[in-house]
């Protein structure tokens, strides 16, 4: 039997490798996509980690929780009697959770339809020749491709010395399907995802204890930003311990002892469940046939250029395999340049404007470069920033913390950088995005009408800060 063929083949079907798939089909290319997640059922299912066990999922459950944890705190202040009694169903929580995840994953087959892709429930391998080995539950075969487009993802690191369990020692997956709120957790690392999902379980009621091997906190972040977070997280009782390394973690009969060394000192801290999110690993094993020879780096990466090309003639890797931040929207805009790559098109991905966000309350989000790396880079520079307090909407949401720091060129005005914290900022920092992707200067947002009352007006007010022309805040 000879080979089906297509144009592009695309293996793994994450955020990176199913809009990739899209694209190229919308470009009028024939295109495959093939992946092997299976759920916790055992459903096969499109979407990667992204949909099925990442940023979806965890953003149902920070919802869910922040609402209880709302109705507890802020439903008073609102004149709303009865918040204090609301209680938690961890399993009508978790259900909601599926239901979303079951939606949005089968909108992937739903799109794949629409556009014309062919889709593989199964496990590619790339054979010499861009040829790429299928084996689904039907039995394996083999497709030809003109093109292909690596995006296999990344899974979570497991620490030799906490290995995980499925029950008490997990990993962020283990972490989003708890069915009981376990009274006291225990989380390896305070990057983005001990933050998010520790934060997840102490609104719902766990003693939540962050132990993190570095001395600074959020160190990819403004660092006036991550001290306002650190200050916040303190506040709602999340206990989190930097420079705390963890030497060991083991599992006695109920409890996991974790043994950690902190200012030169051995301890011991016992919980019920303990979550390690040390950071993700690029997913290159089995991929590749023994005469196959793609770069990996270093690391375990794929290697690529600037344009997601690989060493290897037509094939190109995108997503959490190749370097850069894992984040889905990056891997996103690398599948579709691919695509467009491919079908001939000019495209790119503007790599200095990929947006951060960490999804806690207060939301931390930024855009270009800290206020650490412009220093540093020796460029003069002026900063602006407004309070959230001072802001009407976020008053009347009962969210009135944190605050938009603003950065530009002193001389020029280009905008290098903005970050906040406060109440919707993943949200906000889609107008810096903007904003930076057009070369705006912060005299660009001081000259955009924001409506009022609106929390994006405190962007616009920190770039009038900048010049200190600030209305509504104080201009230092
Ligand atoms: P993945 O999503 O990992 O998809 C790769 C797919 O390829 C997987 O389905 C895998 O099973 C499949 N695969 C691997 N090898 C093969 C093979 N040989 N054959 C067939 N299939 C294969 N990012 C954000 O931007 N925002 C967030 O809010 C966010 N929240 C997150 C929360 C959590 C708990 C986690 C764990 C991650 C989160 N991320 C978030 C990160 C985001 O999920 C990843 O950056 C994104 O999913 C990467 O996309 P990808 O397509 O490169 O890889
Ligand atoms: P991370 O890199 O964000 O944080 C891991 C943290 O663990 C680091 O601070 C590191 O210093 C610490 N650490 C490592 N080894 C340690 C040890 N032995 N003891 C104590 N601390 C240790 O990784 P993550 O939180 O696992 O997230 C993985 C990836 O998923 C990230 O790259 C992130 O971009 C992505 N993600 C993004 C979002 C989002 O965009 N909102 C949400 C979740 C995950």
């Amino acid at each position: 039997m000879s080979d089906k063929k297509f144009d592009v083949v695309v293996i793994g079907g994450g955020p990176a490798g199913y809009p990739a798939a899209i694209r190229a089909a919308q470009l009028g290319l024939t295109a495959a996509c093939i992946d092997d997640y299976k759920n916790e059922e055992g459903v096969r299912a499109f979407g990667g980690t992204c949909l099925n066990i990442g940023c979806i999922p965890s953003k149902a459950l920070l919802e869910s929780s922040e609402l209880y944890h709302r109705a507890h705190t802020e439903f008073e202040a609102h004149g709303i009697r009865g918040g204090a009694g609301v209680g938690i169903d961890v399993a009508a929580m978790q259900t909601r959770k599926r239901g979303i995840v079951k939606q949005l994953t089968s909108g992937v087959d739903v799109m794949f339809k629409a556009a014309g892709v062919t889709g593989f429930k199964g496990r590619g391998k790339l054979l010499a020749g861009n040829r790429v080995e299928v084996t689904t539950d039907a039995g394996v075969e083999t497709l030809a491709a003109n093109h292909v487009v690596l995006a296999t993802g990344s899974t979570p690191i497991e620490l030799p010395i906490a290995k995980f369990d499925g029950k008490r020692i997990v990993d962020s997956t283990g972490a989003l399907a708890f069915t009981s709120v376990p009274k006291r957790l225990g989380v390896i690392g305070a990057g983005v995802i001990g933050l998010e999902l520790g934060s997840v379980w102490r609104r719902l009621g766990s003693e939540v204890v962050v132990l993190e091997a570095l001395e600074t906190f959020l160190p990819a972040a403004d660092q006036q930003v991550a001290k306002e977070a650190m200050r916040q997280f303190k506040r709602q009782g999340l206990d989190i311990r930097m420079g705390a390394k963890v030497t060991g973690a083991s599992v006695q009969s109920d409890v996991v002892k974790v043994r950690f060394e902190s200012g030169g000192t051995a301890q011991e801290l016992e919980v019920d469940a303990l979550v390690v999110a040390v950071g993700r690993r690029p997913v290159t094993a089995g991929l590749f046939a023994p005469d196959v020879k793609v770069p990996l780096d270093k690391r375990g990466f794929i290697e690529v250029d600037a344009h997601c090309r690989t060493g290897v003639p037509n094939v190109w890797a995108v997503g959490d395999v190749v370097r850069g931040p894992m984040l889905a929207h990056k891997g996103m805009e690398e599948g579709v340049m691919a695509a467009e790559l491919i079908a001939g098109h000019v495209s790119e991905v503007n790599y200095r404007t990929i947006p951060s966000v960490i999804y806690t309350a207060p939301e931390i989000a930024w855009v270009g470069q800290t206020e650490e790396e412009v220093k540093a880079t020796g460029r003069p520079y002026k900063v602006g920033t407004f309070g959230f307090g001072a802001n009407g909407r976020a008053k009347a949401m009962q969210q009135a913390v944190g605050f938009v720091k603003l950065i530009a060129d002193q001389e020029h005005d280009d905008v290098l950088g903005v970050h906040i914290i406060g109440p919707m900022a993943g949200e906000l920092i889609g107008e810096a995005v903007l904003a930076m992707e057009f070369s705006a200067s912060a005299e660009d947002i001081q000259r955009t009408v924001h409506a009022h009352p609106t929390l994006s007006e405190s962007l616009h007010e920190a770039s009038l800060a900048a010049d200190k022309r600030s209305i509504h805040g104080i201009n230092r």
